[in-house]
């Protein structure tokens, strides 16, 4: 989908209707604006529900300062203004009170962005905004200071977030990262864990910013079966993405086809509207020309040349597991039988490996051991078929859950090695 093409008063709505589908906004928090190369700015209404917005209630304010439309502006337009006349780069600004951050705003602390490398690349150094009247000048000046500071994130003291970016699409990327990364940080609290928090320097040589430059191929034809892959795939990351499994542009699926080649997600288009033509195919190390793949292309690769078993992979950045995979608390998946049964014994990756030491990590997978926690970055987890290794990744997310939840009831008592033994038996889990 080519969101430049699209009318600020569409891109207006469709955001706001995301961050209200999110729970990222209430129905009359938050206001989100464009502005467009006339240097007009579409704006959201003030007071208008936000979970049903049309195209005709966006206001439209020249750079004459003339108002157009069936409302009035939102009380926050005068900061809006601000930052799109001392920011000529920034052509939308997103506003809003979402429970995360609203909590740090709170407690007057801005979230540890190095913790995995997508973090740190998309939500960057994060400014403060002192407490101010919403709507006063004073509250426009205090966010101005920190757009004027270089800073593209400002943190407001009891009240929220604003961000401004060179697109809408591109703003919503990072608000929901940053959301995702204050929740992620409440839960590690949670887990009693202690928080890893990643240099500069071990991001830059870890190689997790690197792109595989793969050789490119035309493909001849594309076989029904490669087709319905393509269709139960995009299906499932739509559903990875509203459970918030995935999220924007992270996360990566691949499957294997039957000729020995696969499919898997490229890299960056955004995940909530991927179409089965997005998805690359990768056939003998080449891609299908025209196309990017998601980085971790050869770490899926070389999983489906040594296992023979596997036929379908998951890269995920789900909020709770994440929770384990950025401390040093263990993930035990002997909570309930079925997650013993799914996830059997998950291994911690030391943070860099997945990118260092593919053949390594390729290797560490077996059907004792079909989850790997990659520390500060991800969980990898396989299956035999799409639906298999997206229920591993559903019952791996809803695990973490409850270990995190039942940290606030009391101790957490996992399943004895006597009980585990019986499980193993009665379902036929070899060792
Ligand atoms: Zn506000």
């Amino acid at each position: 989908m080519r969101f430049d093409y699209m009318h600020p008063a569409d891109q207006l709505i469709m955001i706001m209707e995301r961050i209200y589908k999110h729970g990222m906004t209430t129905t009359s928090g938050g206001n989100l604006s464009i502005m467009d190369d006339q240097g007009d700015i579409w704006i959201t209404p003030s007071g208008i529900d936000k979970g049903s917005l049309t195209r005709q209630d966006i206001m439209q304010v020249k750079p004459d300062g003339t108002v157009i439309g069936i409302h009035t502006p939102s009380v926050e337009l005068p900061f809006h203004a601000h930052i799109y006349k001392i920011r000529p780069d920034i052509k939308a600004v997103l506003h809003a009170h979402p429970p995360a951050l609203v909590a740090f705003s709170l407690a007057r602390k801005v979230p540890e962005v190095y913790l995995t490398p997508a973090s740190a690349n998309i939500c960057g150094n994060i400014g403060i905004a002192g407490y101010e009247v919403p709507g006063s000048a004073a509250l426009g000046d205090r966010i101005a200071e920190q757009f004027e500071a270089g800073h593209d994130i400002a943190m407001m003291w009891n009240h929220g977030v604003v961000i401004g970016s060179g697109s809408l699409f591109e703003a919503f990327k990072k608000f929901e990262t940053l959301e995702t990364l204050a929740k992620l940080q409440i839960d590690a609290k949670r887990l009693n864990g202690n928080i890893r928090v990643l240099t500069q320097q071990l991001l830059e040589t870890s190689g997790s910013n690197h792109m595989p430059l793969l050789e490119t191929f035309v493909p001849k034809s594309i076989s029904s079966e490669e087709k319905a892959a393509r269709r139960e795939m995009v299906q499932l990351i739509k559903r990875a993405y509203s459970q918030k499994l995935f999220g924007a542009t992270q996360g990566t699926f691949s499957q294997r086809l039957s000729d020995g080649s696969f499919i898997i997600t490229p890299y960056r288009i955004d995940r909530a509207y991927i179409e089965p033509e997005d998805i690359v195919r990768i056939q003998n190390g080449r891609c299908e020309d025209g196309k990017t793949p998601s980085r971790s292309v050869l770490l899926h690769k070389t999983i489906y040349d040594l296992h023979k078993e596997i036929n379908s992979l998951i890269l995920a950045h789900p909020p709770y597991i994440m929770a384990f995979a950025i401390t040093d608390a263990e993930f035990d998946s002997r909570t309930i039988p079925e997650s013993y049964i799914m996830l059997r014994k998950a291994k911690k990756i030391p943070f860099g490996k997945s990118y260092s030491s593919i053949l390594d990590i390729a290797n560490t997978f077996s059907e004792s051991c079909p989850m790997l926690i990659f520390e500060n970055d991800s969980v990898m987890v396989s299956g035999t078929s799409l639906i298999n290794a997206f229920d591993r990744l559903e019952v791996a997310e809803f695990s973490a859950h409850s270990i995190i939840a039942a940290n606030g009831i009391g101790d957490v008592v996992p399943i004895n090695d006597e009980e585990v033994k019986d499980i193993e038996v009665a379902f036929h889990l070899e060792d």
